[in-house]
């Protein structure tokens, strides 16, 4: 594959031109019809000094999919970004030379932190430093996304204006080249930050990934984070370009995340629905459903059965709930958990993995997660972390970190209360 790479002052273009091999292959299923996206400020920066390394990094992030064999870069890069580079496998990164100067950040660096104003990226804020610049990624309206509604980021920005907090707003299209539409890879969503931690000094890149998704609490089976392939393949490019990855809630739930957002500054700006007209969520989408659950469990009210029953008319909660294994579904457990069940709310808690083991430490925080902050911050987060949620007990620790629930799903116990549940909400 062949990059074409076009920087203008407020826009960088950037056009992959796959080869035949790769058209041919099973990796061309997720390409998108134009494999081209830009990223563009209104504000006073200038893209063209953005470092190299940082430039190849937000390639990498988007071509990650797609590639296989050689993959030119028309770029000078860094030996330590190049050497970093060796850990491809499917395909290999080829750089116009090894031999550009590191990007090393001033000593009053800060953190970059990919925004979203939802619960978990708000949440991330409140536990990273006062300098911290949150970035958030405006998606530019086509056709096929009417849903996303920018009421809501358009709110969110402006009560970070109107608290002080620097903060900045570039669009990106890059959402645009996979198929179906969605970010090529999980850390794409930071590729507005990474562009301008030369403009903003940025020492570090933040994402408010949870827990969930980190550690995989609450799937078939959980990882250890710091040693899966998803975390060695991509801290140590991050680490190469000068702008280590910092996760300050990879050791924190979605629960935890919201109970965070509670009680910080923030708790009348995040908003996880992107769809309704801010201040209103639509209350129709899978994670409007999941807050509602959430809010109602931490202030001790339940859903009855009546309201369960409405909220599953909408098809997207419906077939959420009707797959096999839902994701997040730890979250859904810890609320259920929490309330009065009616016959019907029942059976959604008992066809939950979730329902077969304790959850309560899903409100407290994973302290080995510390290791995936950058050292200057570590001292930090751990003090913000400590001031929100209590520490996990260390038997919980391991018992979450050990979970596998493969056999568990596969038996009939389980397969049988899942046609239970499927055949009552079909009714
Ligand atoms: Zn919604």
């Amino acid at each position: 594959m062949e990059v074409r790479l076009e920087i203008e002052q407020t826009r960088i273009n950037v056009e992959f031109l796959p080869s035949e091999d790769e058209l041919s292959s099973i990796y061309s299923e997720k390409m998108a019809s134009a494999l081209q996206f830009s990223i563009a400020a209104s504000g006073p920066v200038d893209f063209r000094l953005v470092h190299n390394d940082h430039l190849s990094l937000i390639i990498l992030l988007a071509a990650h999919p797609f590639a296989k064999g050689d993959l030119t870069i028309p770029l000078h890069v860094s030996p330590l970004f190049a050497n970093a580079c060796d850990v491809f496998s499917r395909y290999r990164p080829v750089f116009l030379s090894a031999t550009n100067k590191p990007y090393t950040p001033r000593s009053t660096g800060r953190p970059g932190l990919a925004f979203s104003g939802g619960m978990d990226s708000t949440a991330a804020l409140a536990l990273l430093p006062s300098t911290t610049v949150p970035v958030f990624l405006d998606r530019p309206h086509r056709a096929k996304t009417t849903l996303y509604n920018k009421s809501a980021a358009k709110a969110t920005l402006a009560f970070l204006e109107a608290k002080n907090i620097p903060n900045i707003s570039l669009s990106t299209d890059v959402e645009f080249i996979r198929n179906p539409i969605g970010f090529p890879t999980d850390l794409a969503s930071g590729i507005p930050a990474i562009a301008l931690a030369t403009h903003f000094n940025f020492d570090s890149i933040g994402y408010g990934t949870v827990m969930e998704s980190a550690y995989r609490i609450g799937h078939k089976k959980a990882r250890d984070y710091e040693h899966s392939p998803h975390y060695r393949l991509w801290s140590p490019l991050f680490s190469s370009a000068g702008i280590p990855l910092i996760l300050p809630v990879a050791g924190v739930s979605e629960i935890g995340t919201s109970t965070i957002v509670h009680h910080s500054q923030y708790r009348d700006m995040a908003r996880s629905c992107i769809r309704g007209q801010w201040p209103r969520s639509c209350n129709e989408c899978w994670k409007c459903f999941r807050k509602q659950l959430i809010d109602q469990a931490i202030k001790g009210q339940t859903m009855s059965d009546e309201e369960f029953k409405r909220a599953i008319q909408s098809k997207e909660v419906a077939s959420k709930l009707s797959s096999e294994f839902i994701s997040h579904e730890n979250v859904l457990g810890w609320a259920l958990e929490r309330m009065e069940r009616g016959t019907v709310l029942d059976l959604l808690y008992q066809r939950l993995v979730a329902s077969t083991y304790s959850l309560n430490h899903l409100n407290s925080f994973y302290p080995n997660s510390i290791n995936l902050i950058p050292p200057k911050y570590r001292l930090h987060v751990l003090e913000q972390l400590r001031n929100y949620l209590p520490e996990m007990k260390i038997e919980d620790q391991q018992r979450m970190v050990a979970q596998d629930f493969s056999k568990y799903v596969e038996s009939t116990t389980f397969k049988s209360k899942v046609i239970d549940f499927k055949t009552l909400i079909k009714n």
